[in-house]
């Protein structure tokens, strides 16, 4: 089994979409909110996190494709 070590997390307090490899806290580069995360805990008390990725650059990959997404949805 490879490791999904790059995270893609969305921020529960303004929704923003950011890559992380830690699997303890998180940090909004946007609002700056930090947030624990439980890896274990399948409640959804902490971070929302959206899929995982071998490599910063697919975590990257899948940003921005769910990023158009969401802008196309606005349109
Ligand atoms: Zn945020």
């Amino acid at each position: 089994m490879a490791l999904l070590r790059f995270k893609v997390i969305q921020c529960p307090s303004c929704g923003h979409v950011q890559s992380s490899q830690s699997n303890t806290t998180f940090k909004c580069f946007r609002c700056g909110k930090s947030r624990k995360m439980n890896p274990k805990s399948k409640l959804g008390l902490g971070v929302k996190i959206l899929a995982s990725f071998e490599s910063g650059i697919q975590a990257a990959q899948f940003i921005q494709a769910y990023q158009q997404k969401k802008v196309e949805g606005f349109l």
